[in-house]
């Protein structure tokens, strides 16, 4: 069925390589999407802005219940990493400690973890196209319309163009996906925004990692010093504005930043995007909005959204329908729906940093497990 769709377009359409499914961006959402599917049996390629390894800005902490969406397999990926069981919360000046017995999770750098994840996805047979930035993108309808088919034009040192029966736009916070399938109006739609750093970290522990949170509920965002080995990874997000961000960070750290780049970037934990899909063309990860709101932990939720939109991508190929209706009821109960209660998640949380901030610490070890009641269980 996958192959009689592609025949039927590549008569239409002139393109250098034709897909079933076309991934935009090659982040922790598109490699996860792109193995299961390749794994599931279709022809998938990623088309990737930077070339790899390339750094992202991040604390780099992977929470138990994000590891646990992993297949099996993907696990030794964290052998050289540093497993976190102590949290510490500071409020006040006073800080409040946690040592947890169950791994809450690990602490990684992004550069190579990333870096893996895509080493999975090229194992399973999936094409990279690395280097090259999506410019454009033509929906076509053809006849019916459960037919999408999509052309891609990718660029950056030579054009090519692509044709897929099914795109998923995983390219983060700032991706254009979404804008070109008129899923989002404006490329900064209203977000987080994160200043962080990374320092050589003087209190080297090779084993085990820590991390520190600073909550500001009057600010409405948080601080945090993540140790990991010879890293130290610092940084502040909330609903401030850039400066201050940079303010509150050199109060918090006794350090000043004041160059933009490379140390802000938006994050996205305002809400899901009211729709995630048009036709074949589904969003995962950053570039739906998918970021929890409290912790700031993205995550989880790109690899549940990645889970999601594979499963409704097998289940849209198998009835002949386009992914959309199968996707935005998934989208809807996992994010959606459960958006409302993660909110209110995150004011519980704010009122306990402000109130009892001696109990934050074990609160939120039970998020990164899962096991919060506004926490989802699949
Ligand atoms: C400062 C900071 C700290 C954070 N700390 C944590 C943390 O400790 N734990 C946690 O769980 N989450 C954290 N997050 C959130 C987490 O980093 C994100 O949620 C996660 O990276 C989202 O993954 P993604 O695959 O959706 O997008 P990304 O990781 O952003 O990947 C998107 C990819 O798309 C590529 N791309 C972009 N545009 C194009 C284009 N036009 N064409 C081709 N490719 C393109 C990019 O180069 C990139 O490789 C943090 C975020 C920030 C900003």
């Amino acid at each position: 069925m996958k192959a009689e769709k592609q025949n039927q377009f590549q008569l239409n359409f002139k393109h250098d390589y034709s897909f079933d499914v076309v991934i935009i961006g090659a982040g922790p959402a598109g490699s996860l999407a792109a193995t299961l599917l390749a794994e599931a049996g279709f022809s998938v390629a990623i088309v990737e802005r930077k070339k790899f390894p390339r750094q992202k800005i991040c604390g780099g902490f992977i929470s138990s219940r994000a590891i646990d969406l992993l297949p099996k397999y993907m696990h030794s990926l964290f052998d050289k990493n540093f497993p976190v069981h102590t949290i510490e919360v500071v409020c006040r000046n006073k800080i409040h400690n946690y040592q947890s017995e169950r791994l809450l999770g690990f602490l990684v750098d992004r550069r190579s973890f990333d870096t893996g994840l895509i080493r999975h996805a090229v194992k399973s047979g999936v094409t990279v196209f690395e280097h090259k930035t999506l410019i454009a993108l033509d929906t076509v309808s053809a006849g019916s319309k459960k037919n999408h088919y999509y052309h891609l034009q990718a660029g950056k040192n030579g054009h090519f163009t692509l044709a897929a029966s099914y795109v998923i736009g995983a390219d983060g916070a700032l991706g254009i996906t979404a804008l070109l399938a008129g899923l989002k109006r404006k490329r900064n739609r209203l977000m987080g925004n994160t200043l962080s750093r990374r320092y050589q970290n003087t209190n080297n522990n090779k084993t085990a990692g820590k991390l520190i949170f600073y909550p500001m509920p009057f600010s409405g965002g948080m601080g945090w010093s993540f140790q990991a080995g010879e890293l130290l990874n610092r940084g502040i997000g909330g609903l401030s504005g850039k400066k201050r961000l940079q303010k509150l960070y050199s109060r918090l750290f006794s350090d000043s930043i004041n160059e933009d780049r490379p140390y802000f970037w938006p994050l996205p934990f305002l809400g899901p995007l009211e729709n995630p899909a048009c036709g074949n063309l589904l969003l995962i990860g950053d570039s739906a909005g998918l970021v929890e709101p409290f912790s700031g932990e993205g995550l989880y939720n790109a690899f549940k959204s990645a889970q999601l939109a594979v499963r409704a991508i097998i289940e849209a190929d198998k009835l002949q329908v386009d992914a959309e209706t199968t996707y935005i009821p998934l989208y809807r109960r996992y994010f959606r729906k459960k958006f409302i209660f993660t909110i209110i998640g995150a004011i519980q949380l704010n009122l306990q940093a402000i109130f009892v901030p001696s109990t934050l610490a074990s609160s939120m070890a039970r998020l990164m497990e899962n096991k919060l009641w506004f926490n989802d269980n699949i």
